[in-house]
């Protein structure tokens, strides 16, 4: 997967604070491996920083990750060995989560 490719991707999602579309100028991959990517966008509208997790595969549909803010990527940015499994159970939390992150932080 060429990173063209991956930031024409998720340019075609919407902010989620004002829904406008991100600019592939202002998307940053912070790393990636194999099937996963870590990307940092900002706003051009709004200027609202978020983490974008994707998991890109040949064969399957891609799975779009997002809603962290970058207090949040900070967050992300200090755990090690960040696996697939991970992520899938974050997709799952994610659609179930209340928006309580201090709540869910110190919990840790
Ligand atoms: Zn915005």
């Amino acid at each position: 997967m060429e990173e063209g490719l991956i930031k024409r991707m998720i340019a075609s999602i919407r902010c989620g604070s004002c829904g406008q579309h991100y600019e592939e100028a202002h998307i940053d991959i912070i790393e990636h491996s194999e099937e996963l990517w870590f990307l940092k966008v900002i706003c051009s509208s709004c200027h609202v920083g978020c983490l974008v997790a994707a998991i890109i595969r040949e064969d399957a549909k891609p799975e779009v990750i997002t809603d962290l803010t970058e207090a949040e990527l900070e967050r992300f940015k200090d755990l090690e060995g960040v696996r697939e499994d991970d992520l899938l159970d974050m997709h799952k939390f994610l659609k179930d989560f209340d928006g309580d992150f201090p709540r869910l932080f110190n919990q840790g």
